[in-house]
């Protein structure tokens, strides 16, 4: 035949479903009740109220047969596991850092990096803030303070790499501050806050090139990192033609150190660690995460879980695999434009976000118009999302002052290889029939709110 014949013809998945959990449908009369139970939150919801759960990617991935026939292989004695020798060479082969300690998850390697290198009156620069590990940054003693450029904070703008760092801002950091007092800088790719959005290489060479012109550490968070160097290939010239393993590499090459969360792209549901290649951070972190988290070969893990995660790193560095991951985010989120309904753009790497202000412009931001709209999805669907808005952002650590920050967004997020494309119909025409009736929204009030991370816990009422 002469026609020109493509490899593949969409994003489809690169696997098949071997195993189903069923999920419950329920009434919406029961939604009405249950999400008041919860107290207008929807991390308050019970799982099983629950009909497509859209609350997070973090732990939610489903694993593949070769990384549940790995949790086999489980060596479960209390030092040296050969898992975690599995895992070692998983990270420093594909993310090439060249010292390894597991964690339980993301922020205890957070904790462990912010205990070590934090002095009272630091200030650590970051293309805009994650909620944990900007608390143990201020737990540590230290200030985050944002230097992401500007149009990371307008959801309408379609910079291609809203996850930059905005250099005159870290510049005038460093000069402000003066580098004794930056003990590193943060960067994340992609940016969840922002959107999930990603830094291009080029932005992440001039942050490594200025960074050690002042000898000024750099720490990835690497959590998505694997998802950031999709975004690269698939926008950034020179890179169209390279193997995302080959572009993570690189982009983790311009870092001295990073944090991870391997609940997210590393597709397990529990996991994380600090990767460093400078020989007395690793030396200090070891030592210490035997304080919190267990002997420095496991890190408050189990033999099996290091090597689902062992197996779930190679997997996610599969281009086919971030296609499919990317494709499915994509196709919700473009449907979502197609009916005119306020999103953020360009479409994140791991969820698509609802502009709650444009979507709720009468309810004023200091009545939660995000957490209204999640609590709106649950009732007309039993769809459940979160909340990234005020309530997220919390208070000042030193003014008790709430942030109003410029994003009052709806996480729409989308667990990995967990749920079909009829699911995504059902969400878009749920978002679509919400949105038509966005008039008739009202804001909450909160009634109840914890001292830390309150978007977890914190409980409200009708305003
Ligand atoms: C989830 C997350 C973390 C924290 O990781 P946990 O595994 O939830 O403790 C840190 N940074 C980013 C960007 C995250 O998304």
């Amino acid at each position: 035949m002469s026609y020109p014949k493509p490899d593949r013809r969409s994003w489809a998945e690169p696997w098949k479903i071997k195993m189903v959990e069923p999920i419950r449908m329920t009434k919406l009369a029961e939604r009405e009740k249950f999400i008041a139970e919860a107290g207008y939150n929807t991390f308050l919801l019970r799982s099983e109220d629950v009909y497509i759960d859209l609350l997070t990617d973090s732990g939610t991935n489903a694993m593949s047969d070769r990384q549940w026939a790995g949790m086999m292989l489980g060596d479960e004695a209390y030092a040296g596991s050969a898992n975690f020798y599995n895992l070692w060479e998983a990270v420093t082969k594909y993310y090439g850092y060249k010292y390894l300690v597991p964690t339980h998850q993301g922020r205890a390697a957070e904790h462990i990096l912010s205990q070590i290198m934090i002095h009272p009156g630091d200030i650590i620069p970051g293309n805009m803030y994650f909620t944990t590990t900007r608390l143990h940054q201020e737990l540590a003693g230290g200030a985050f303070v944002d230097v992401i450029i500007d149009e990371a904070h307008d959801p309408a703008n379609p910079h291609p790499f809203k996850g930059n760092v905005d250099l005159a801002k870290l510049q005038r950091v460093i000069h402000e501050a003066g580098p004794g007092k930056i003990p590193y800088v943060c960067i994340a790719g992609t940016v969840n806050m922002a959107g999930g959005q990603p830094q291009s290489m080029a932005n992440m060479r001039a942050v490594r090139e200025l960074c050690r012109q002042h000898k000024i550490h750099v720490v990835l968070d690497a959590t998505r990192a694997v998802e950031n160097a999709y975004f690269i290939q698939q926008r950034e010239p020179g890179y169209a033609n390279k193997k995302l393993a080959e572009i993570l590499k690189e982009y983790c090459s311009l870092t001295d150190t990073c944090t991870m969360s391997a609940k997210k792209d590393a597709l397990v549901n529990i996991g994380g660690w600090l990767a460093t290649n400078d020989q007395g951070l690793y030396e200090e972190a070891r030592n210490l995460v035997v304080v919190y988290e267990g002997l420095h070969t496991y890190g408050g893990l189990a033999g099996r879980d290091m090597e689902a995660m062992a197996r779930g790193i190679a997997e996610s560095v599969e281009d086919d695999h971030m296609r499919a991951r990317i494709g499915q985010v994509q196709y919700l989120g473009e449907h979502l434009i197609d009916w005119g309904i306020p999103i953020v753009k360009p479409i994140g790497g791991h969820a698509v976000f609802l502009d709650a202000k444009a979507f709720y412009p009468q309810i004023p931001q200091a009545q939660f118009p995000a957490e209204a709209l999640t609590c709106n999805l649950y009732i007309d669907s039993g769809v459940r999302t979160m909340e990234r808005g005020v309530v997220s952002a919390g208070r000042d650590a030193k003014t008790g002052e709430e942030h109003f920050p410029k994003l009052e967004l709806v996480r729409i997020t989308i667990p990995r290889r967990v749920y079909t494309q009829a699911h995504m119909d059902v969400v878009a025409e749920s978002v679509l029939e919400v949105y038509e009736h966005r008039e008739q929204a009202r804001g909450l009030k909160m009634v109840y709110e914890p001292k830390y991370l309150r978007f977890f816990q914190a409980r409200f009422e009708p305003a």
